[in-house]
């Protein structure tokens, strides 16, 4: 570990995710950069994609020295619907990186996939460029939920396709799982996270729907055809979800993650962990010693830097010291065990200093079941998961 001023920033390697920005058709509720586009668009775009792994391997950073550990050991290909892409497309994308950095034998390589958008041979193409970790899209497996949604697939495509990525020798799946939907309730939910873990995979996302502005379930919503589901309603799904795959052995590691133990995501983990990782492509964001870099999410300018030599950034933000550790406090209280004192501020005593305004505030979240204050840290409690964002508000 290094001290760079109060926060301990991991010393381990770098992570990269790698954006893209393409889908069949746009999700009800989807707030992603992404959309549909032809096959020269996505050729151009992924022209550009290889250009700007490259500038950003030769270039110094406009915002200062921009150097971190040259060792990658995450590559997270996201998107978007990264499997609309051909498997030399995602070969071509890996041998830029495998080519500009240096990619540790054990890299943890993931890429988002969508039910309906995979075949055998672009399984086992993924595998053969290096992917060993598929990261499906399922939300839910009852057809009628998948069609409020607006996603693109059934459930007998996640079945399917779920068994295609097993024969192609992916030992290391995700499936994403979605609760509190519109319409929804707590038995059908339920229904479909036993489907999702009787098909054994090593991870589960189960996360909340969020009503994004300018999504079609946003313009629903603001017209009055759409009712979220009840705040009980929403919290007892989230509980009981938690607490089964709990009971099924997966190690609840995160808000809305669990894994099976050994296979917690090592990518996603960084962003909790303040650890570094470049983001390219269309809106991506990097994070490399306490530097943020944003993307352009205009997919013209974003063509025409990189085909000019220029990196894409549209914002570069140095983190004062107070965002650093804000941002450490409340990333970690995400995780599981939370944030420990000695790497955020050196001692419970420091940090009892520095944030003495608001240390009553934390105290009563204590007593009120919501919080575990220790001697050597801080750690949400499962009734804390509730009311996380007010708690993680206090620290901004
Ligand atoms: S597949 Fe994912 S990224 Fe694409 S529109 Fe649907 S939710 Fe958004």
């Amino acid at each position: 570990m290094t001290v760079n001023n109060t926060i301990v920033r991991p010393s381990g390697d770098t992570g990269i995710y790698i954006h893209i920005p393409f889908c069949t058709q746009k999700c009800n509720y989807c707030g992603f950069l992404s959309g549909p586009a032809t096959a020269k668009e996505q050729d151009a775009y992924i022209n550009a994609l290889v250009r700007e792994i490259g500038l950003v391997a030769d270039l110094p950073f406009t915002g200062g020295e921009w150097r971190t550990s040259p060792r990658i050991d995450s590559v997270f290909i996201g998107g978007g619907t990264p499997s609309l892409l051909d498997a030399s497309d995602i070969g071509r994308i890996l041998a830029a990186v495998r080519a500009r950095y240096d990619v540790a034998e054990d890299a943890e390589i993931t890429i988002e996939a969508n039910p309906a958008s995979l075949t055998a041979d672009k399984l086992s193409g993924y595998r053969a460029a290096g992917v060993n970790r598929l990261s499906m899209g399922v939300q839910s497996f009852d057809d009628n939920v998948l069609r409020i949604l607006g996603r693109i697939h059934t459930a007998e495509d996640a079945v399917r396709d779920f068994a295609l990525a097993r024969d192609a020798g992916f030992d290391n799946i995700n499936l994403d799982l979605m609760f509190g939907i519109p319409g929804t309730d707590v038995n059908g939910t339920m229904a479909s996270l036993r489907q999702a873990v009787s098909l054994g995979p090593e991870h589960i996302s189960y996360y909340g729907l969020q009503l994004e502005e300018g999504t079609r379930f946003w313009a629903d919503f603001q017209a009055g055809r759409l009712n979220e589901i009840p705040e009980e309603t929403d919290r007892e799904m989230y509980h009981r979800g938690r607490m089964y795959l709990k009971d099924q052995g997966y190690v609840h590691y995160e808000i809305s993650n669990f894994a099976k133990p050994g296979f917690q995501s090592r990518h996603n983990s960084k962003y909790w962990g303040m650890a570094d990782y470049y983001g390219f492509g269309l809106g991506a964001s990097s994070y490399i010693r306490g530097t943020r870099v944003v993307n352009t999410g205009d997919m013209a300018d974003y063509l025409r830097l990189v085909s000019a030599g220029r990196l894409p950034q549209a914002d570069v933000y140095v983190n004062t010291e107070r965002d650093d550790i804000a941002e450490a406090v409340f990333t970690g209280l995400r995780r599981n065990f939370g944030i420990r004192f000695e790497d955020i501020l050196g001692s419970k005593e420091q940090f009892y200093d520095y944030y003495k305004s608001i240390i009553p505030r934390l105290e009563d979240f204590e007593r009120s079941g919501h919080l575990l204050l220790t001697d050597e840290g801080i750690t949400l409690t499962n009734l804390g998961i509730d009311v996380s964002n007010q708690i993680m508000a206090l620290f901004v």
